[in-house]
């Protein structure tokens, strides 16, 4: 592993872009995205935005030469500036408000999505702790992050001529990449050893920066290693069940040992998901290695520990069987001071077999939540059994609703259209909804031409990305048909992207093909949709729901107003919310926990048409969308597939094709009505400010209280024996 280069390559007037290159706080600052730009433009767009990866390319003369352009250095002083006050700022709303917290918050997560240029997540669960690490860093909130480098990289996503998905592991080049390794005290390569069954792993450590938070990241692939321990952070969700409980083990007591290494102070830990459960353990067992029972470590464990639960799928939900955790664990338990049966009960669930990691967290942690307040009902009821023997009906589990990074994902020149109308300094007070109220006062053609031209852009993406496919000689020209090349940049565009995993349904709108047809080939009220999205590369179903659009996308009777785009990740992901008019997202209820990807279309102005489930049930007003279906449905219900297809037909031609196409002076006035109403209902109460906040105000601080009066707790009065007696 050779030491990035590109400190090297820097003259040493502009050096700091080396500090800009590595935080990505650059990625939410439309200034430092500038900047990177002039540097050089076809870079910026070949890399996807990467800028480490243009620092290490981009001619040492050109660097030179921007070490003399006067226009360039102003700019560059000012985001150097901007990034000290940034990083030194402490009249944060954290800092004013809880000056007396000194230690961190430890999240703790298996994916981590920040950028795309880091290929550590998969999709929502990431992209949402990317979120919170970045909104935690505005606020001021004193968080770590702690997960996993995948050295093989993710897979990316082909689609072959036959419309089936092929899967492209594509190794990740650390060294030209905004990561650094974490050296020790003498300088060398920090190097945990964490017991993962028999075997003692060594861990390497990489440190990624997202504005003032960390992120600590750990690496088996390791020299000493063994071959197979080497294996145990390759990717994300690869492999079988043994591998993925030892990536597990590795994110939960490596973790918790990486954090000590580390010397990082803790009060509150955070399992985003129940891969890293096993975090609990590991807390347990060190306070019961200083002299505490089981039972008093594992209640202080649970006072300041939180765990967000992300779905009600039953796949989501890792079950290992009791032999393989015996396996693992039989040298653990006894630290813990348990016998097997005491163990085993941790990870069991009434009613089913193996040791479930979920149900592990719940006990363990005393701060629940689910990520919607219908995801909190659906989750009080499915673990209910856990507490059955406490006499209540449901699960003491709260919710608490996600939310987006608005910087990220909202459009720049949207923003710059925001800037100018709630006033500058809006971003600080974001999540009050009063701030939005002025969305109202946004001259509509100034509001439908921000959005046409995002639409314009999203479509010259496209095209530019076609063709290059297209030249390198990866896509047939019906492929390329397929992928969009004739879609309409007039037409209405209901976009429809997220991993494919079946309960989404994203075949449900090619139900009826007759009546498809018609919206799509209308003259002059075109509907067209553009899809996108990966199916786990285990998953056939998923794949063959992505065949199936595929062919139609390349039937000529679709006219190409179907096209299903290759290889959805946060890149694409940024054109599509806020290049689409209409953001669509049908899933079986009640099984979307929350689902996100419709709240980043939301805050840049793309109303929703969605089932009621998730987020949607809070966020659907009667003025900022439609929503269809019910959202009462029960987990494990007949689904509703017939009713629901219909409810989309009837929506989308009856109200939704006359809203768009009604132009009485060549603006939609009512659909650019709905534009802001989605603006300014949903953004405040769906930004990611929001959601730190509440994860602050309801789990952070009591559990970070509950921390300090453990440690200050009086030891109890010895009773000593009088001695006249
Ligand atoms: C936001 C996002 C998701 C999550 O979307 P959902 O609506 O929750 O399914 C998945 N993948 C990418 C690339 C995203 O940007």
């Amino acid at each position: 592993m050779s030491e990035p280069t590109i400190k090297a390559r820097l003259p040493e007037r502009i050096a700091r872009l080396e500090d800009i290159a590595f935080n990505f706080w650059w990625s939410w600052q439309p200034e430092a995205r500038d900047l990177f730009k002039q540097v050089d433009l076809s870079l910026w767009a070949d890399t996807q935005h990467s800028p480490v990866l243009i620092l290490s390319k981009v001619p040492e003369a050109r660097l030179q030469a921007l070490a003399r352009d006067p226009g360039f250095l102003a700019r560059y002083d000012k985001l150097v500036e901007a990034l000290n006050r940034y990083l030194d700022r402490w009249d944060t709303w954290f800092g004013r408000n809880h000056p007396q917290v000194k230690e961190r918050v430890a999240y703790f997560s298996a994916e981590f999505g920040l950028h795309n240029s880091l290929r550590i997540y998969s999709g929502g669960l990431g992209i949402l702790a990317g979120d919170h690490c970045k909104s935690a860093s505005d606020l001021g909130v004193p968080l770590v992050g702690v997960g996993f480098m995948y050295p093989k990289g993710h897979v990316q996503q082909r689609i072959g001529p036959d419309g089936w998905q092929q899967n492209v592991y594509e190794a990740a080049d650390w060294s030209v990449s905004p990561v650094r390794p974490v050296l020790d005290a003498a300088g060398q390569r920090l190097i945990l050893k964490v017991p993962v069954g028999t075997s003692q792993v060594h861990v390497a450590v990489w440190v990624v920066l997202a504005g003032r938070v960390k992120l600590y990241l750990m690496d088996t692939h390791v020299e000493g290693n063994a071959p197979e321990d080497q294996e145990i952070s390759d990717r994300l969700y690869g492999g079988d069940r043994a591998k993925r409980l030892r990536q597990e083990v590795v994110l939960g007591i490596g973790g918790v040992r990486m954090l000590r290494a580390l010397e990082v102070p803790v009060s509150v830990y955070h399992a985003n998901e129940g891969h890293a459960a096993f975090l609990f353990l590991e807390r347990i067992r060190e306070m019961v290695a200083s002299g505490k029972s089981f039972r008093d470590a594992a209640r202080e464990v649970a006072e300041t520990s939180v765990f967000t639960t992300h779905t009600p799928v039953p796949a989501g939900h890792d079950v290992f069987t009791e032999e393989m955790i015996a396996e693992y664990f039989k040298d653990y338990w006894p630290s813990l001071k348990l016998e097997r049966e005491e163990f085993m009960g941790l990870g069991r669930l009434p009613g089913q077999s193996g040791w479930n990691m979920t149900a592990l967290a719940m006990r363990l942690a005393s701060l629940r939540n689910g990520v919607s307040r219908r995801h909190g009902q659906v989750s009080r009821k499915m673990w209910a059994p856990l507490w059955e023997g406490e006499g209540r009906g449901d699960a003491p589990i709260g919710h608490i609703t996600n939310g987006v990074h608005l910087a990220t994902w909202v459009h720049r020149d949207l923003l710059k259209t925001l800037d100018k109308h709630l006033g500058e300094g809006w971003g600080e007070r974001q999540d009050d909804p009063a701030v939005w109220a002025k969305v109202n006062s946004i001259p509509d053609a100034e509001l439908w031409s921000v959005h046409q031209r995002n639409k314009a852009e999203f479509f010259r993406y496209l095209r530019r990305r076609l063709r290059r496919r297209w030249m390198e000689g990866h896509t047939e020209a019906s492929q390329v048909v397929g992928q969009g090349a004739i879609l309409d940049p007039e037409a209405l565009t209901i976009g429809f992207a997220r991993r494919f995993a079946s309960y989404k349904r994203a075949t449900l709108v090619l139900r009826d093909l007759g009546r498809l047809k018609a919206m799509l080939l209308d003259s002059w009220k075109p509907v067209q949709f553009v899809f996108a999205g990966k199916s786990h590369p285990d998953d056939d179903l998923g794949k063959g729901f992505i065949q199936r659009i595929y062919q139609l996308a390349r039937d000529p009777a679709f006219g190409g107003r179907i096209a299903f785009i290759e290889d959805y990740d946060m890149h694409l992901a940024r054109y599509l919310v806020y290049g689409v008019d209409l953001w669509l997202n049908n899933p079986q209820p009640p099984l979307e926990a929350c689902g996100t990807s419709g709240i980043k279309a939301a805050v840049n102005g793309i109303p929703n048409l969605s089932i009621a489930d998730g987020w949607w049930v809070e966020g659907f007003n009667g003025l900022n969308g439609w929503s269809i279906g019910s959202a009462e449905a029960q987990v494990g219900a007949p689904p509703t597939d017939a009713a629901d297809a219909a409810a989309l037909y009837d929506t989308i031609e009856g109200l939704v094709v006359p809203l768009f196409y009604d132009r009485p002076d060549g603006i939609p006035t009512g659909w650019v009505k709905m534009m802001k109403e989605s603006i300014r209902s949903i953004s405040p109460r769906f930004c990611a400010n929001r959601m730190v906040r509440e994860y602050v105000d309801r789990c952070y601080l009591p559990a970070h209280s509950a921390y300090t009066s453990q440690r200050t707790a009086p030891e109890p009065e010895p009773y000593v024996v009088p001695s006249w007696k």
